[in-house]
């Protein structure tokens, strides 16, 4: 079994139950992880707390410098980090090092806000006062995070939280936790100080004993709206602050005047990345009548053309999916949709982990595909008979993380912009997409307490601290 990293060293985790690791790719158990304990989670919750103030008394210079050491790690060892994430995740390998190279390029962009994170000197009511704030960190943080991303998603939060001071303790998802020895490992050799840095893991279990230990005053939490609501209530007991990334049901909307070919292929390759298990996956396809027949054509086509396999070959656009657990949700919906009158136009069958991307035409708002998170290779299309109405469909959700409209009118490019409430909205460009100096996070269920991504993401996890100075001495 594995170690836990505390303190700044490799340790035996106190509990003795192991999860194991099974790859999606074979069916095969590829190592064994400690399921951490309370006392487990408490000691890294303490080694943390402990390295608090070393930390803080880091130069923003320094803690920066720190990032550059971790990148250096990734950089040297992104072949091995990359076939670990194809090998417990399943997704192709040249989409592992699309995941790998981000994060490595976007080191850089915190690093170079983390030291550009300034305060305001602020106009006195008096003559002998001066006055001013700066960014502080909350505190120990807890990074919780999803299997898709076991690399980029923790990543940003972890670089957030060490380049503003608030040390770590780190629990990857049960079902990915190996790519993230590679970052303890990295920790491990760089200049950061012991404890700021700590991985425990472990399911859901250890996620909760984390999320409930008083110490943690910050919780960097990615994964499903229903376990981020949980982990707010919680936090809400002691006002611990939460920065939730959580799910989503995004939309194309795609009009009349657009460019059909262009918003088919961005179509496809918004719904089957990592084999549509992305939380800004393309969801649903909002179509108006007029362009809606081409479009289906052109998507049907276009899916028919990607190519299921192991994901360590190359040419392979679509691997399999993590667990029986994810696919069987879409399989349902599948089933739902054509049970209420849905045409499958293209794919859907089976075969162990490898789902068929498929495609759905005649789907209606009744229907679960067109309404819950479906986290898998399926393209729902919705048939809208105006602008208004593809607009109104698109809002008609829980959920608000990133949309995308297709149109060649500027005037219906920016209205679509304004009118639809997701915490992103791209014009002529698929909805899976992120930019790196753009902030990342949700509207509705889908996210809260701030934005993934570079300065963004630095100042969601600091809090502005007031201070005057009366160097007159009189009143
Ligand atoms: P999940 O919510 O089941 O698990 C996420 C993490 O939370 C895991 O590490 C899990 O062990 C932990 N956890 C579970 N119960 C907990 C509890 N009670 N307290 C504390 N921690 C707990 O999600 P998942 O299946 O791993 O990931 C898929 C979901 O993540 C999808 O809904 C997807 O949309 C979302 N996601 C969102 C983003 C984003 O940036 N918005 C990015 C990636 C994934």
């Amino acid at each position: 079994m594995r170690q836990l990293y505390i303190d700044g060293e490799w340790v035996d985790a106190d509990a003795t139950e192991g999860i194991d690791v099974v790859s999606p790719v074979t069916g095969e158990t590829i190592d064994t992880v400690p399921q951490a304990s309370d006392s487990d989670v408490a000691a890294a919750v303490s080694a943390a707390t402990r390295a608090q103030r070393e930390l803080e008394e880091m130069t923003a210079y320094e803690r920066a410098d720190v990032l550059g050491e971790v990148t250096e790690y990734f950089e040297e060892h992104e072949d091995e980090i990359a076939r670990q994430i194809t090998e417990e995740e399943g997704k192709p390998l040249h989409e592992s090092y699309e995941e790998t190279e981000y994060v490595i390029e976007s080191s850089d962009d915190y690093a170079h806000d983390a030291i550009r994170l300034f305060g305001d000197v602020v106009p006195s009511e008096h003559r002998d006062r001066f006055a001013y704030t700066q960014r502080e960190p909350y505190g120990p943080c807890a990074v919780i995070s999803p299997w898709n991303f076991p690399l980029e998603v923790p990543g940003g939060s972890i670089y957030s939280a060490v380049a503003t001071a608030n040390p770590v303790v780190f629990k990857p998802a049960e079902e990915t936790p190996l790519t993230a020895y590679h970052i303890a490992e990295a920790f491990d050799r760089s200049s950061l100080p012991d404890g700021a840095f700590n991985l425990v893991t472990g399911d859901g279990e250890t996620g909760a004993s984390l999320v409930g230990n008083r110490d943690i005053r910050l919780i960097a939490f990615t994964g499903s709206s229903a376990v981020g609501q949980e982990i707010a209530k919680v936090a809400a007991e002691r006002n611990a602050q939460c920065l939730l990334e959580m799910g989503g049901k995004d939309p194309i909307v795609v009009l009349d005047d657009a460019d059909v070919d262009h918003a088919a292929e961005s179509i496809v390759v918004g719904s089957n990345w990592n084999a549509g298990q992305v939380c800004c996956a393309t969801e649903r396809v909002i179509a108006t009548e007029g362009v809606h027949d081409e479009l289906v054509d052109a998507i049907v086509e276009k899916t028919e053309e990607l190519v299921l396999g192991d994901p360590f070959e190359e040419g392979v656009d679509v691997g399999p999916m993590i667990s029986q657990r994810i696919q069987r949700k879409a399989v349902n919906h599948l089933e739902d949709a054509v049970d209420k009158g849905a045409t499958v136009k293209t794919g859907g069958g089976t075969d162990g982990l490898y789902f068929e991307p498929a495609v759905v035409d005649d789907v209606t708002e009744e229907m679960d595909v067109s309404s819950e998170e479906t986290f898998g290779p399926v393209t729902p299309v919705i048939t809208a008979s105006s602008y208004d109405e593809a607009i109104e469909i698109a809002n008609r959700s829980p959920y608000g993380l990133q949309a995308a409209v297709f149109t060649d009118s500027l005037e219906r490019a920016h209205d679509a912009a304004n009118r639809i409430k997701a915490g992103g909205v791209f014009v002529n460009e698929t909805n899976n997409y992120w930019e790196r100096l753009l902030p990342f996070g949700g509207y509705k269920e889908s996210g809260s307490g701030g934005r993934y991504g570079s300065k963004w993401h630095l100042e969601s996890m600091t809090q502005t601290k007031s201070v005057m100075m009366n160097y007159g001495g009189g009143e």
